[in-house]
């Protein structure tokens, strides 16, 4: 019987009342964009994604995590971006922190000690608000949103008929 896999990322995860802002401030825009819009119970910016492993795996992406020191830092996301090719829309920092690029080598350090393999990693640290974007929008920028990091999480996500359902299995506090 093969073993059953978990599908595994870190990420940033808004407090209720940045998710609701979150929501507002870009409704307008994704009710224009077409496409599949992200509800807001989902908003999260990535920060490794790991992808699916063996249960075991879970409890060394907690050690890993458990490892990382970095500093709380605030992000400023003030930009509505169309990506091709993802084909999303995100709500974006034209200059993300260098905290935060501190808080993501750390953490895939960390994991890369545990032995866990990870793809190189690209993008833009962003919150994905619509997929399968059918046109592109212009960018422009948004009311500016700061949003104090103090933690980061280990989230499991679920395949569920009405789409991915994430699950916070840890969560790590920022010095
Ligand atoms: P759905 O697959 O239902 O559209 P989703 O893509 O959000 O939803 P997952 O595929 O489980 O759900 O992805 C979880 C998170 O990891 C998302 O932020 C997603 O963008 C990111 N992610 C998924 N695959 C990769 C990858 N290969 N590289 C980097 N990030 C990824
Ligand atoms: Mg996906």
């Amino acid at each position: 019987m093969p073993e059953s896999q978990h599908r595994l990322f870190f990420a940033l995860w808004p407090a209720d009342d940045l998710r609701a802002r979150i929501e507002r401030d870009t409704r307008a825009f994704v009710a224009q964009a077409g496409g599949r819009p992200i509800p807001a119970a989902n908003f999260h910016i990535t920060l490794v994604f790991i992808g699916d492993v063996p249960a075991a795996q879970i409890e060394a992406a907690r050690i890993a995590a458990g490892a990382v020191t970095a500093r709380s830092f605030s992000l400023s996301l003030d930009m509505l971006e169309s990506w091709t090719g993802a084909d999303v829309l995100v709500y974006s920092g034209e200059y993300p922190p260098p905290a935060l690029g501190t808080l993501i080598d750390r953490l895939r350090i960390s994991l890369l000690q545990q032995h866990f393999k990870l793809q190189r990693q690209t993008f833009k640290p962003h919150v994905t608000l619509v997929r399968k974007l059918p046109r592109r929008l212009p960018k422009q920028p948004l009311p500016r949103l700061e949003w104090p990091v103090n933690d980061f999480v280990l989230v499991e996500s679920q395949a569920e008929e009405s789409g991915s359902v994430y699950k916070v299995i840890g969560r790590w506090p920022l010095a």
